[in-house]
């Protein structure tokens, strides 16, 4: 126990992590002073999923600046997503069909017609439940009250069940006067003396205003099989760039959309049985609703990056209910002062459809929303590449996504977590180690007579134990 309470100086920090010689004295300069173990362990008491040298913020304090002034409701009639012309969509199937086609008649490894069957087996499997959630009868109409705790009892329990339907990142919104910008503007009436919700024939949802909570949590997608689709092309997009994905890894994408929708049915049946109000409706910029609960951070992909699964979110799921729930802050983890000297999630999209800037920008194009100081995508680069389905080479690039079995990378992240300074490093690195470089054809052929006792890969329900 003493030791455990014990003091632990900047020089020690990075000695503890084998950090010795030049480089030392600059960098304790800047590493953190941690005067006991158990506060800084307690820092990240209102997520309890989270390693222990992720710091929260204050609530709305985000590691993006942000502009209450221009960070209104997202319009999406001033400022509609971009729609890929006519003439883009049809080159995009021709050169996907030939891409395909040549894969299965040339009997490549990671795109042959197993590979194909693969890929296509998990598409369009995402079937929504009704907006107000699965027809329940409720607990009131049998007899019964609802049930009846604090917002904090109540956030642990509504994380207790999301964990076993597959998120291991759940938290919770206040749904006040700054975090209803966050929804798409007009989409929602929040309306006094209703119970019920209902959707109007201009398709604006009423809500009733007792509904001020909202359950966040993000739908991890697989890694090891993401992995899977990564494939150079010089050729085409030029030096260092990846190109389409290769059948063998597009599955990860899809089954992550529709673990979302069914976890969706799960979340919002869980709520309503409860004897509560749960809807989904309104929000189409739902990574802001991670990051200002604290699920992650902002990468340079714009997407969320958390401390455990990297850009390995698909999206983040919520739930707007009368449930009380403790709201839980913003965190920091680092991911800020990492994006600016990474750039390999840039730098290999074949698109180019990210900034390669150092610095992240109050500036803002089509789709993307004004009001905070951050990274912004191509939305038309991106959606001509082919994503979702036919690309998802940023989300697989990013560092951050390596498990923790690997014994760097759980220092590395406490590290990037405290100093900046070897941000530079640690991104060299993951390229050298070749972390988010392509498989062999032979790693790519070996898939299929993978040894199935003891792959670690498939299991996307039951996020299990980590060993930070
Ligand atoms: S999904 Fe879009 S941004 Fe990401 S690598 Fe592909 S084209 Fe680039
Ligand atoms: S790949 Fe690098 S730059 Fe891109 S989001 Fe991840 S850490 Fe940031």
């Amino acid at each position: 126990m003493a030791t455990f309470h014990s003091t632990l100086s900047r020089r020690e920090f990075m000695k503890g992590l084998g950090l010795t010689g030049a480089g030392l004295g600059a960098a304790a300069l800047v590493a953190p002073n941690f005067h006991d173990l158990d506060e800084l362990a307690s820092s990240a008491d209102s997520h309890p999923t989270m390693p222990w040298w992720v710091k929260t913020r204050e609530h709305e304090d985000i590691t993006n600046e942000i502009d209450w002034d221009t960070f209104k409701a997202y319009d999406k009639t001033a400022n509609p997503f971009p729609v890929v012309s006519a003439e883009n969509v049809a080159m995009r199937a021709e050169r996907d069909k030939k891409f395909d086609n040549d894969g299965i008649v040339q009997n490549l490894p990671g795109r042959n017609l197993r590979a194909v069957a693969l890929a296509d087996m998990v598409t369009g499997l995402q079937t929504a439940p009704p907006w107000d959630g699965p027809e329940i009868t409720s607990p009131q109409s049998k007899g019964y009250t609802a049930w009846q705790d604090t917002p904090e009892n109540n956030l642990q329990m509504v994380r207790a069940a999301v964990h076993l339907i597959g998120s291991n990142n759940a938290g919770a919104l206040a749904l006040n006067e700054h975090m209803l910008r966050i929804f798409d503007k007009g989409a929602i009436s929040w309306e006094a003396g209703i119970d019920k919700g209902t959707l109007d024939s201009k398709k604006v949802y009423h809500i009733p205003d007792k509904c001020k909570y909202m359950l966040t949590y993000s739908i991890q997608q697989n890694y090891t099989q993401a992995k899977y689709q990564l494939r150079w092309d010089e050729e085409t997009y030029g030096e260092g760039k990846l190109g389409q994905p290769m059948p063998l890894g597009r599955p990860t994408v899809h089954r992550a959309y529709g673990d979302g929708r069914y976890s969706d049915w799960m979340a919002l049946r869980f709520v309503k049985n409860l004897g509560y109000g749960a809807y989904k409706a309104g929000v189409t910029a739902n990574v802001a609703l991670g990051i200002f609960s604290g699920l992650g951070e902002q990468g340079r992909s714009t997407y969320m990056m958390s401390p455990r699964n990297g850009l390995m979110n698909r999206i983040t799921n919520y739930v707007i209910t009368d449930l009380p729930l403790a709201a839980t802050p913003p965190i920091d983890f680092g991911a800020s002062k990492f994006c600016p000297q990474c750039k390999i999630c840039a730098e290999r999209c074949p698109s180019n459809a990210m900034s390669m800037e150092s610095e992240t920008t109050w500036d803002y194009g089509p789709g993307n929303r004004p009001g905070y100081k951050g990274w912004r995508m191509d939305w038309i680069k991106c959606q001509e590449m082919g994503a979702p389905s036919r690309c998802g080479v940023c989300h697989t690039l990013c560092p951050f996504n390596n498990p923790s079995e690997g014994i760097i990378h759980p220092v590395i992240r406490m590290t990037a977590a405290n100093t900046g300074v070897f941000n530079k490093f640690f991104g060299e690195a993951d390229r050298y180690f070749g972390y988010a470089t392509p498989k062999t054809d032979a790693e790519l052929e070996g898939w299929w007579t993978r040894d199935l006792s003891s792959w670690k890969g498939d299991v996307i329900h039951g996020t299990g134990q980590y060993k930070w």
